[in-house]
C-alpha cells in the first residue's frame, strides 16, 4: 500500500511581486553626480543622479521624471488610502 505524500508547504511562486519595501523609496533625495568635472555644479550637465536614500542611480531623464512628479508621489505615499 502506498501513501501519497502531501506537500504541506505551499510552493513559492517564482514570479512573486517584489516584496514591500523594495519600491518604498520615493527617490526624493536625488543628488546630481558628474563624471565630467567641466560640468560640475551644473545640474543640467549631471551624468547621473544618485538617490541619497536608497543609493540607486538614475539617468538624467529618469531623474527629471522623478522630480517632476515628486510632489504627486509624496502625496500618494503620505495620503495612504
Ligand atoms: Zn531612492
Amino acid at each position: 500500500m502506498r501513501f501519497l505524500r502531501k506537500r504541506a508547504s505551499p510552493t513559492p511562486s517564482p514570479e512573486l511581486p517584489p516584496a514591500e519595501g523594495v519600491h518604498a523609496c520615493l527617490h526624493v533625495a536625488l543628488a546630481p553626480q558628474w563624471d565630467d568635472l567641466a560640468g560640475m555644479g551644473v545640474e543640467a550637465k549631471a551624468s547621473h543622479w544618485l538617490c541619497g536614500a536608497c543609493g540607486e542611480l538614475f539617468t538624467p531623464e529618469q531623474a527629471q521624471e522623478l522630480r517632476s512628479n515628486e510632489a504627486e508621489r509624496l502625496k500618494q505615499a503620505l495620503g495612504g488610502d
